[in-house]
């Protein structure tokens, strides 16, 4: 649809297209930032969506959006355990922390949604990008469709929050086995209890969780190379659905109930996009990365990933100086992410591969005992000769600073997934910096009280030896590690 066709036109700091947690995220938290924000979804809202299972981490996300209080009183399904066949037995394991929920993700992304536009973004529902073009740096024209009309946005950045599939394209490196999922839902299942089910299979995983409505979500996960096999083998993909739920003991009973609606396949691959943000555009959530739907964390991913992305363009558009700093932020942050949920996901299958022979086990699976190990350095006491390791690095550190993305000096060391800056609000590298050499944990403490309180410094102190950050004085260690007696 050309331009002049357009009926309307709107102009905006910010275009988003997709309005899933991430898109909802980033237009609510730019609306609050003082920001005119236009959101284009394409689908109606409640539309149903995979990902229902969020754990309690996304708590203090949904507090920073100020929409805690609608998704607690929404009715989802707060579990306080799961079921898990992860080894050779079930257990049930109590869930870490503040519950999660279950969610309908139809009525979630709607109330998130609803607080964009609360805040005072502009939702164009359903409707999609006929075309989006970049006339020149911070100058985009996006051509809409909205129902029977086309409505032209003008913005100085867009954000494609599209999901998975993602619309602004770019190159995506998997970082992943090839992995997918098959799903359906079910109603009258016979499955008690409000837990989520994890299992593992022998060449498959099983995700299952009852929902707010009464219906249960139960999904196997296979390597995707195996999909026309075994297609083939069970004589269609219902079949093979089905003969593989039956072969899982915590989701068998599915099949007593009634499934509605079709069985879904979708790709469950990890990926990470190489180019997550320029000056004027940015992706977020899903469209930025993926991560193993194994720690029922994509949710709380996209709307932190979203936030950061908020204070990106925030930054951007306030501080023009400050651009470069920001995307570095933004793409350290994404690196961050995806190599901890990628060291968390291999870490969880080589649980299971201690049990399981198959490749689809062996191939997913970091064991745990390759990393690594600081073990073997004396206890932390008073009396301790401390140094900094000497491969721990001073940095000028991209960090997030009230609304903005502002340097600040931070500690990167080899092997910590990233660089330490704040500890609780601590600036940390200004306490590191007064080791000048080595010094006793007495007489550290001593110097950092007079910043901190004595508490937070010897929180600072055993976060840093816990991180590696700080080790013994080089001869301490070497009495140690030879095995005699730890000096007094
Ligand atoms: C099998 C599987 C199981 C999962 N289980 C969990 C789980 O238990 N817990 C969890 O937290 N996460 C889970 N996830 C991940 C979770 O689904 C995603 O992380 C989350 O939905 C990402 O949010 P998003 O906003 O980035 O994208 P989405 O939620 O996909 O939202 C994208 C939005 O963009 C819209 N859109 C798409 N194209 C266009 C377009 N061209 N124009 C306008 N709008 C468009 C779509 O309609 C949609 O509303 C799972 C993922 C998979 C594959």
């Amino acid at each position: 649809m050309p331009d002049r066709v357009a009926a309307s036109t709107l102009s905006a700091d910010v275009c988003v297209f997709g309005a899933g947690p991430a898109g909802a995220a980033l237009a609510r938290r730019l609306a609050q930032l003082g920001h005119s924000v236009v959101v284009v979804e394409k689908h109606p809202f409640p539309r149903s969506h995979i990902g229902e299972s969020l754990v309690g981490g996304v708590l203090p996300l949904l507090d920073v959006l100020g929409v805690r209080n609608a998704i607690e009183s929404a009715g989802f399904l707060r579990p306080e355990s799961a079921l898990v066949r992860w080894a050779d037995a079930i257990e049930r394991r109590a869930t870490p922390g503040e519950s999660g929920f279950q969610v309908d993700r139809g009525r979630f992304d709607k109330i998130l949604l609803t607080a964009a536009a609360d805040a005072g973004a502009q939702v164009l529902q359903p409707a999609r990008a006929v075309s989006i073009q970049r006339r020149g740096n911070g100058d985009w024209l996006s051509t809409i469709r909205l129902g029977a009309t086309g409505v032209a946005v003008k913005s100085r950045s867009v954000a494609d929050a599209t999901g998975r599939h993602g619309l602004l394209g770019g190159t995506k490196r998997r970082t992943s086995e090839r992995t997918l999922a098959l799903y359906a839902y079910w109603k009258y299942p016979t499955v008690d209890g409000a837990d989520t089910r994890v299992e593992a299979g022998d060449e498959a995983w099983y995700w299952g969780a009852p929902l707010p409505g009464g219906e249960f979500n139960a999904t196997v996960f296979i390597d995707s190379s195996n999909y026309r096999e075994f297609v083939s083998r069970a004589g269609s993909r219902d079949a093979l659905y089905e003969g593989m739920i039956a072969r899982s003991e915590l989701l068998a009973e599915c099949l007593r109930g009634v499934r509605i609606g079709p069985v879904r396949a979708c790709d469950a691959t990890q990926r990470c996009d190489e180019t997550p943000a320029t000056p004027d555009a940015i992706k977020v959530g899903e469209a930025a990365f993926t991560i193993d739907p194994l720690s029922s964390q994509g949710v709380q991913a996209a709307i932190g990933s979203a936030l950061h992305a908020a204070a990106v363009i925030h930054t951007i558009l306030e501080r023009p100086g400050d651009t470069e700093l920001a995307l570095g932020f933004y793409r350290m942050r994404q690196l961050e992410s995806v190599e901890l949920h990628r060291v968390a996901a291999g870490r969880f299958y080589g649980e299971a591969a201690r049990f399981k022979p198959g490749e689809f086990w062996s191939r997913r699976a970091i064991d745990p005992g390759g990393e690594a190990s600081r073990d073997g350095r004396p206890p932390l006491s008073a009396h301790l000769e401390i140094e900094l390791a000497p491969q721990a690095r001073f940095e000028t550190i991209p960090t997030i600073q009230g609304d903005f993305i502002a340097p600040a000096m931070g500690i990167v060391l080899p092997g910590v997934s990233r660089p330490i800056v704040f500890l609780e609000e601590v600036a940390v590298a200004p306490l590191a910096a007064m080791l000048q050499g080595p010094v006793s944990v007495e007489r550290l403490l001593d110097r950092w009280s007079q910043k901190l309180t004595s508490e937070r410094a010897v929180q600072v102190l055993r976060w840093l030896w816990d991180a590696g950050v700080l080790r013994p004085r080089a001869s301490e260690n070497a009495l140690f590690t030879l095995s005699f007696p730890s000096p007094k």
